[in-house]
């Protein structure tokens, strides 16, 4: 099932060829739009998805699909207590790192930045399909970079603490397609990708059990018309399982919780009137644009 949230935070199934959007809003209990303060029913249906789902597949077959470019969508998640990213998780990404990247906006190789590990986003840096990332002024006016890394995402249905990794992947309500972006630089990583609209998260959430082998999905990342980053999430370092066993191992997650998998080599450079166009094998593009 394809999950979106859309207009005024109304909760939709998007049909499989992407092109239409069914409401299902009154499906869901004690719905209250897209208030933060009043995120409980999002939450829930995250970790009740065992139940909910069917409710949500009988009302969307009694539903009238309503074009997608009809409607406005929103980013498919709602008020997550945390966005937790993964850093250096693919062989060739810590090699761009290490031997362009880091020299050019730092001047200098910090080699704790290019071990794996998580760190934390603001959870208000969400963006949803169709806005744009706002480059932030001071980090432009001293001629920071500001970069792209186009990832795999995902959202937490049930919560947990200590994961083992053979259990983890069943605590995966759906993945989306996720953009984690960056100001490049010295400084706190956490602080430098959690400006607002750094994580445009779309276009909707496509849930675990429509995707066959999540470790064998294509990310394509297009800035401009120009092909930037192609991998596989077979080339992860650490697999999701291993991520939310490791994450889970830090800090509970839960329900509504978002995990970005880590970025591919090909990060790069946005400037202002770019558009992104970012993809995963049977998630969607996610589409965003760039202004100062
Ligand atoms: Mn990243």
């Amino acid at each position: 099932m394809r999950i979106a949230l859309f207009d005024d935070w109304r909760l939709g199934v998007v049909d499989p060829g992407g092109q239409t959007v069914r409401d299902v809003t009154a499906a869901v209990r004690g719905r209250s739009g897209g208030d933060p303060f009043g995120a409980g029913w999002w939450v829930r249906m995250c970790r009740d998805f065992a139940d909910a789902g069917p409710h949500l597949i009988r009302a969307a077959a009694a539903a009238t699909p309503v074009p997608l470019t009809s409607v406005r969508l929103r980013p498919p998640v709602l008020n997550p207590t945390k966005i937790v990213a993964t850093a250096s998780n693919y062989g060739e990404h810590v090699a761009e790192m290490r031997d362009a990247v880091l020299a050019r906006v730092t001047g200098q190789v910090d080699a704790w930045l290019l071990d794996f590990d998580v760190f934390l986003k603001a959870p208000s840096s969400v963006i949803g399909p169709g806005t744009e990332v706002v480059l932030p002024r001071a980090a432009v006016d001293q001629g920071k970079e500001v970069h792209h890394e186009s990832e795999l995402a995902l959202v937490i249905g049930r919560g947990g603490a200590a994961i083992p990794e053979a259990e983890a992947l069943d605590h995966v309500l759906g993945y989306l397609v996720g953009l984690d972006m960056t100001v490049r630089g010295t400084g706190d990583r956490s602080r430098r990708k959690s400006y607002d609209t750094f994580t445009p998260l779309g276009p909707w959430l496509t849930t675990a059990d429509e995707i066959a082998d999540p470790q064998a999905l294509d990310i394509r990342l297009e800035v401009a018309g120009e092909l930037r980053q192609a991998a596989n999430t077979g080339d992860m370092l650490v697999p999701i399982a291993g991520i939310i066993a490791y994450a889970s191992s830090v800090m509970r997650l839960e329900p509504g919780d978002v995990i970005l998998t880590g970025a591919p080599p090909g990060v790069g450079e946005v400037h202002p009137g770019e558009r992104i166009e970012a993809s995963i094998t049977g998630l969607g593009t996610l589409r965003v644009g760039v202004r100062r």
